[in-house]
């Protein structure tokens, strides 16, 4: 498939698409019902749904019964790691395994001409970036999203928190499922925000921008404080009236949503006719540029409101460089009137 229909490679290779970054469409009035449409089956399918089908999945398989989820036991969580660990392994691993080590497109659509395994780094345990980002996915991220997954089960377990049951409240619970990946976006870009604090990134965040070019095993690449912030998003259904199995969608969306941001590749070719959309450009400049995308893809638009959004255009990189500018005088003022 040609790239270039899409988007544009500049000398070093590196491809941008053509099309900026949009925020959803009911923040842009008057609505255009088209674009809500487009929108939102864009919004549920495939990823959102993907996440639904793993919760459910997890629900009608892998979750223990209540009466074994009311007393906390090693036996279960490791159980729940296992599987956690076996699915990243095969969901992230199968996108390495084609686009990364067998490069079945190359690097048509690819942000980064350059692929990981080409740039050792002292930064890296074993100066690798993908053996480093591996080991602290498995032993770091995944542990700490199963903790919160067994906190969760085990309140909802014990009935500390109300359960409401499909029968009984169909419509709100569809509400809170549609809601998930937004308030996703908004906790994201809290805890993310906090961690580009100048103490918290320099102890805690540093380790997931260790990896200015993302690759799939750099998506939960991060230090433990981090890693339990980010799937602790799953709690607020211990704060909001819900049900576990949207809890777990919400995990979901946390843990196996991860590797949108850092695929590293616009779209990935499915056949030669069918690509998969990654959502996984805001993200990307996020790696790169580091001040800005705190957030998501634009759906709760906290970095448009706030002042740091990049949408890949020539414009947003003339604004994000502004913003720079404005903060280095800022800076520098401060350390004159130091002196
Ligand atoms: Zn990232
Ligand atoms: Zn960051």
């Amino acid at each position: 498939m040609d790239d270039l229909l899409y988007g544009t490679r500049d000398k070093r290779g590196d491809w941008r698409p053509r099309k900026r970054l949009e925020v959803a469409p009911f923040w842009d009035w008057p609505l255009s019902p088209g674009k809500l449409l487009r929108w939102f089956l864009g919004y549920v399918w495939p990823w959102n749904a993907f996440h639904m089908a793993t919760a459910l999945l997890y629900w009608c398989f892998v979750v223990p019964d209540i009466e074994t989820m009311k007393v906390l036991s090693i036996g279960w969580a490791l159980w729940l790691y296992a599987v956690n660990a076996a699915a990243i392994f095969t969901m992230y691993g199968a996108v390495e395994l084609f686009y990364y080590v067998r490069r079945k497109q190359g690097s048509r659509f690819k942000y980064n001409t350059r692929f990981p395994s080409e740039n050792p780094s002292d930064v890296f345990w074993f100066k690798s970036q993908n053996i480093d980002n591996f080991l602290r996915s498995f032993l770091i991220s995944i542990p700490a999203w199963t903790v919160v997954e067994v906190l969760m089960l085990w309140c909802f377990a014990n009935g500390f928190v109300p359960w409401l049951s499909w029968a009984d409240h169909p419509l709100c619970l569809l509400f809170l499922v549609l809601a998930a990946p937004m308030i996703h976006e908004v906790h994201f870009f809290l805890i993310h925000r906090a961690l580009h604090s100048p103490l918290l990134y320099k102890w805690v965040h540093a380790v997931h921008h260790n990896s200015i070019n993302p690759s799939p095993w750099s998506s939960l690449s991060m230090h433990p404080v981090e890693a339990f912030a980010y799937h602790a998003v799953a709690l607020w259904h211990l704060l909001l009236p819900s049900n576990p199995v949207v809890a777990l969608f919400q995990l979901h969306v946390a843990g196996f949503g991860a590797i949108n941001g850092h695929i590293g590749f616009d779209k990935l070719e499915l056949t030669d006719e069918a690509t998969l959309d990654s959502h996984a450009y805001a993200h990307y400049l996020h790696h790169r540029y580091f001040e800005v995308n705190y957030g998501g893809d634009g759906v709760i638009p906290l970095d448009k409101w706030l002042g740091t959004w990049h949408d890949g255009s020539a414009e947003g990189e003339a604004m994000m460089n502004e913003r720079f500018r404005q903060k280095r005088e800022r800076l520098n003022a401060g350390n004159t009137s130091r002196n």
